[in-house]
């Protein structure tokens, strides 16, 4: 009697089983590497990796591709067969972690998730002088660190947060909206916070913030583990849903995406929600939506804004950069058009400016590999100044923390490859510039690039 042969999974089979990505749709028409911003410092490109898959090449794994990709969303936003490149790579990611091609970026991702779990929200200083120490690096960046803690943009000391036992509901007749302004907004990005919450009081809505939200585990959690880069944003989802209320919204691009691919990943992945589930150990329901300060002021009428302006912007040319994580991939942010969003540019015109054309409105500034690869952030963000300066630019408007940093703040070390600066603010300072808000509002000062408006 012939004996059942079993035979080891495939490549193949093992990236399906945990991605639900079926890796032979791939007919290699490349529109993925083409996009993609990191295809000169990988040693496979993005079309090579899912060969690499289909041929059940193990040697994949080693590849640096795996720990250099920034996350971007681009490959996975033109592919014609909606292929989850940077979900595949996380899971590689997850797979080598102790063995990773590019130990500087696994370090990184380690030494942020331990830091978000002992103190609930990142401790942004704690874990710069952590990563220092670890790569005997001790003054690295010190200067541009210095300068950010003399404006208030990095705290000195942590802000430990741990989900409440009990919280009390809003009245049925609030319209309040559920506010988790995530660990950016309470340090890197207190100007977008301070602004948002300014300009949103001024147009009549009303933000709770979530009591005791913790943060969202960002890029760094679905690089290390799968099930906490779902239950972290849904533990904050749960909060909400305890206040009683039907939204939340997130400012921060990198927390807005972290909720909707978690939300995506519950809804589609059964299996993973099981495990969520018994890791949230709360009744959570999925009642909650999430959106971003985009598509929150998106709500607001025209003239609503208009009949607020009192400082109208007047010649002022803006560049509207959007980044990758408000809109890629669509199938998660739900964006209208990932590709040319134009939700900035319609406030700027209502504020009095001039937003100018600018083709790098959705590239990527590398901000995912701020810390561990400055060198390379450093080349994609100049393209990014360099190409709003050449379309007449006075300044470039944001919507995201980790932008606004990595545009701003490393503009005064780059005087070799720009010969220019340029003002980076968020959307919400222009806006509570021109309705005449408070300084304190408007926090022009925060910048490291000053604007002078
Ligand atoms: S875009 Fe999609 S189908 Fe085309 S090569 Fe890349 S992964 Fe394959
Ligand atoms: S997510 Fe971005 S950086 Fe990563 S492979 Fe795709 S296009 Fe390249
Ligand atoms: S910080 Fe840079 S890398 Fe991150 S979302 Fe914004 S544009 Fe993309």
């Amino acid at each position: 009697m012939s004996e059942a042969k079993t035979t080891a999974p495939t490549l193949a089979e093992k990236v399906e089983k945990a991605t639900h990505q079926n890796t032979y749709l791939c007919y290699q028409c490349k529109r993925c590497s083409a996009g993609c911003p990191m295809a000169e410092h990988f040693d496979k490109l993005p079309n090579e990796v899912m060969l690499a898959i289909q041929n059940d090449d193990n040697s994949i794994m080693n590849s640096k591709t795996v720990w250099l990709c920034a996350s971007c969303q681009t490959c996975n936003t033109r592919c014609p067969q909606s292929l989850d490149i940077p979900g595949i790579l996380d899971y590689f990611r997850q797979e080598t972690i102790n063995s990773a091609s590019v130990p500087e970026t696994a370090r990184f991702f380690k030494t942020f998730m331990r830091n978000a779990r002992f103190f609930g929200r990142v401790y942004e200083a704690g874990l710069m002088g952590e990563l220092n120490l670890r790569e005997g690096k001790p003054l690295r960046d010190i200067g541009m660190g210095l300068n950010m803690i003399r404006r208030g943009k990095i705290r000195l000391t942590p802000d430990f947060a741990r989900a409440p036992k009990t919280v009390s509901p809003q009245r049925p007749s609030s319209k309040a909206i559920a506010y988790y302004p995530g660990c950016s907004l309470h340090s890197t990005g207190k100007a977008f916070d301070l602004s948002f919450r300014g300009v949103v009081g001024e147009l009549g809505g009303e933000l709770k913030e979530i009591p005791g939200w913790v943060c969202c585990g960002t890029t760094p959690s679905h690089g290390v583990d799968a099930v906490a880069a779902v239950a972290l944003p849904l533990k904050n989802l749960a909060i909400a849903e305890k206040m009683g209320v039907g939204k939340v919204v997130a400012p921060c691009a990198a927390c807005f995406s972290r909720f909707q691919a978690a939300l995506h990943h519950y809804r589609s992945d059964a299996p993973l929600s099981e495990k969520v589930d018994s890791a949230l150990n709360e009744n959570y329901r999925d009642a909650v939506s999430v959106e971003n300060a985009l598509d929150w002021l998106s709500t607001v009428d025209s003239d609503s804004i208009v009949k607020r302006v009192k400082r109208p912007l007047k010649g002022l040319k803006v560049a509207c950069y959007y980044g990758c994580l408000l809109t890629r991939p669509p199938s998660v942010t739900g964006a209208d058009d990932a590709e040319n969003p134009t939700q900035m540019e319609r406030i700027v015109r209502l504020l009095g400016g001039e937003p100018v054309d600018f083709g790098r409105k959705t590239d990527c500034c590398g901000g995912s590999l701020a810390v561990s690869h400055v060198q390379i952030a450093k080349g994609l963000t100049a393209k990014i100044l360099i190409d709003a300066k050449r379309h007449g630019a006075d300044i470039i408007a944001v919507a995201c923390p980790l932008c606004q940093v990595n545009l701003d703040e490393r503009q005064p070390e780059m005087s070799t490859s720009l010969d220019f600066t340029i003002p980076v603010l968020y959307i919400t300072q222009l806006m509570a510039l021109a309705f005449g808000l408070p300084r304190e509002t408007q926090a022009l000062e925060q910048s490291a690039i000053n604007a002078d408006l």
